[in-house]
């Protein structure tokens, strides 16, 4: 069941558009949309969380278009739909302790008695994997694995239906990375939550989301499985994202020059650095198209799949 969704969303700032044209479904199981800094991945995060217009096209939450939302419905919509944001210090207040944190989300949509929030503060604290007595703390006396735990604590104190992920481990050390995401895929399961989870590491959606969309300068270049868009990308800038992963026990990655040069603002926009452009590649911007069970928005995309090698199909990545 489509739980959000862009239908064709384009969003600007002022005159400069920023996301181009943008469709994507957010149902129950993980979605991944992977851009680098300035793809316009966070904006369109931003629209989908309701705190940006779209210029134009429509921002679904079920089957309702959200700037239509009368307010009831927008109340159900904050609490249905929750974010976590890279830091958790982002989203906890630097004077309040984790569980007065965690209890002001539980008191906004919930009338308990204080025996009930100090039980459910506990529970939420041991459910992200932190002892109770972290309660006590405030975000400074917190690691920052830590301080994340209590902000998926706080996002799932509202008993959401949808997590809005945006870079939730990059501002954390690979092995509490590696935790957290084991925490996030263990908690959805448990809570038969969606999410989609934003990043611009491809490695991280390959754990975690079925299917993922790829954003180059605010337009989707590549969508469909995460696992073929890892194991056989049919667009050369998902190609140099995926080339840019480790891989277990091989070559350092490879580095790609991908974002030195600016889009281009005509024909293709990545065929500044694309290894592979030809004149037609100027001439005319290449629309979205299924190739093999993809979408994909590159001429040359049956060309780029030809191309994929044993190693590339048989590599492990992280
Ligand atoms: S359309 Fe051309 S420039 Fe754009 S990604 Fe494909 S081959 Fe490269």
């Amino acid at each position: 069941m489509t739980l959000l969704a862009a239908e064709k969303v384009t969003l600007a700032y002022g005159t400069t558009a920023v996301v181009h044209d943008v469709s994507l479904t957010v149902d129950e199981g993980g979605v991944g949309l992977i851009g680098e800094s300035g793809s316009g991945k966070t904006t369109l995060a931003r629209a989908l969380l309701g705190l940006v217009r779209p210029r134009s096209g429509v921002v679904r939450y079920g089957s309702r278009d959200l700037a239509g939302l009368g307010r009831t419905g927008r109340a159900e919509f904050r609490r249905a739909v929750q974010p976590v944001f890279q830091d958790g210090s982002e989203a906890l207040d630097p004077r309040m302790t984790a569980g007065a944190s965690i209890t002001e989300a539980l008191t906004t949509h919930h009338r308990m008695s204080r025996a009930e929030r100090r039980d459910r503060v506990d529970a939420l604290l041991a459910d992200v994997g932190l002892d109770p007595a972290l309660a006590a703390r405030r975000p400074h006396e917190m690691s920052g694995g830590q301080r994340q735990r209590v902000a998926v604590a706080r996002a799932l104190a509202v008993e959401p239906r949808l997590l809005v992920l945006d870079e939730p481990t990059s501002a954390l050390d690979v092995t509490v990375q590696a935790r957290i995401l084991d925490l996030l895929e263990r908690l959805a399961a448990e809570h038969g939550l969606g999410y989609l989870l934003i990043t611009h590491n491809l490695g991280v959606v390959g754990r975690l989301c079925r299917t993922s969309s790829v954003l180059f300068a605010g337009r989707v270049v590549e969508s469909g499985p995460t696992r073929e868009l890892l194991t056989r990308p049919a667009h050369p800038y998902t190609r140099a994202l995926r080339d840019a992963v480790p891989r277990l026990g091989g070559e350092p990655p490879r580095p790609t020059g991908r974002t030195e040069a600016a889009p281009a603002t005509s024909g293709c926009p990545f065929r500044v650095p694309c290894p592979l452009a030809v004149d037609r590649c100027r001439d005319e911007a290449p629309l979205a198209r299924e190739v093999e069970g993809r979408g994909v928005a590159c001429h040359r995309a049956e060309e780029v799949l030809g191309h994929v090698s044993r190693e590339d199909r048989d590599a492990p990545r992280q």
